[in-house]
């Protein structure tokens, strides 16, 4: 993921932090540190009073505390779903820890619901199991222990961590999209009906509950819960949008759906020129060749960042984009839609053994989309 600095491996899989969970671990200490005296009295609530000396000397050393302890629960939480991942042969790219808890990134297929259920119950299950040993481990401290300050001090840390664990657990089995649970519903739905219509109702599921999330939200003047809100909408929308391109393109590759042969310009084509040939072919990119080598790639957006008064002297050299992204006949569709979403561009010219074969453009790939539904 962009804007991470990778800190390790666990298991092979590289660990990242997102530049938003350093602004957050501040951020968390401070919340923590400063209203300690009403988690202190909710942790007193479920586990029998102890000592809090310690705890009220230092109340941000605790809420730092409590604050790495989460992070460890969520990188805990994230590497349940990629250690059983990597068990079904699905692979795991890395696991990076953010603002609202961990990501992993796992090898996108058309998901099976015999490897998604495992995958994603693997999760919330784990963290119910941590709650559930923090709060033994106080429960029990409590019981036997002498009140100690340093006793009270593991008890706060611990039993906060309880909490907090069981709350990732609930929260995450919630049946919405892009949570644990949504994808426990699609996986459990799929067994009974196609791929397609159970995240439909998947999705659905989500939006109803992101809809009910900004109401509450709303009614609470809670800005948490709307922030939720919003992300669950957008991860519902974009679970079925994904999966409708992966079973639309799934066995189709670049050179099927190629324009070939393909026009090219040459560097030194005056600007002008180049936008009559739009005009005439109705092509709005064109690889820029030269001597039978491509060096660039020259599109209507190209030419847009000129003034018209500019045009006239300029060449296609001048404005066209150097960095060519290529691919080879034999690459699956759905990697040359990535790409292009990606980036934002609408072309891709396809090379085999240094020679272009053709392009592929959106226009294409929309076309054979709408095809391919019928
Ligand atoms: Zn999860």
């Amino acid at each position: 993921m962009q804007n991470s600095i990778q800190i390790g491996r666990l298991f092979g899989i590289p660990i990242q932090l997102h530049f938003t969970f350093l602004l957050v671990i501040p951020l968390f200490t401070w919340l923590i540190g400063s209203q300690i005296g009403i988690s202190l009295s909710f942790i007193f609530e479920l586990f029998g009073e102890f000592n809090p000396a310690l705890i009220l000397a230092y109340p941000y050393l605790f809420g730092f505390l409590v604050t790495i302890g989460l992070f460890l629960g969520v990188l805990v939480h994230e590497l349940a779903h990629s250690l059983v991942a990597l068990r079904k042969g699905v692979r795991i790219y890395s696991i990076t820890l953010l603002i609202l808890g961990g990501v992993s990134s796992i090898e996108e297929r058309i998901p099976d619901p015999r490897v998604e259920l495992p995958m994603a119950l693997a999760g919330p299950l784990t963290s119910l199991a941590l709650g559930i040993l923090c709060w033994i481990v106080v429960a029990a401290g409590v019981a036997f222990l002498p009140p100690t300050p340093l006793a009270g001090a593991l008890f706060y840390t611990v039993g906060y961590l309880a909490v907090l664990n069981l709350m990732l657990f609930a929260f995450n089995l919630l049946p919405a999209f892009p949570m644990d649970g949504g994808r426990v519903l699609r996986a459990w739905l799929a067994k009974k009906m196609p791929l397609r219509r159970a995240t439909k109702i998947a999705a659905d599921v989500g939006k109803a509950f992101a809809i009910l999330f900004a109401l509450f939200g709303v009614l609470a003047f809670n800005p948490i819960l709307i922030i939720i809100a919003f992300f669950i909408y957008i991860g519902a929308g974009q679970e079925s949008t994904v999966l409708r391109y992966q079973i639309l393109l799934k066995d189709l590759t670049v050179g099927q759906v190629m324009n070939s042969p393909v026009m090219t310009v040459p560097p030194d084509l005056p600007l002008p020129r180049l936008i009559e040939l739009m005009y005439t072919t109705k092509h709005l990119g064109f690889p820029v060749v030269d001597r039978g080598a491509i060096v660039g790639m020259v599109a209507l957006a190209d030419v847009q960042k000129s003034t018209p008064v500019d045009r006239e002297a300029l060449l296609v050299k001048d404005v066209m984009t150097r960095e060519v992204i290529t691919l080879p006949p034999e690459a699956p569709l759905i990697d040359a839609f990535r790409l292009m979403s990606g980036r934002q561009i609408g072309h891709i010219p396809v090379v085999e053994n240094g020679e272009i074969r053709g392009i592929v453009t959106r226009t294409d790939i929309v076309r054979v989309m709408e095809l391919q539904e019928i």
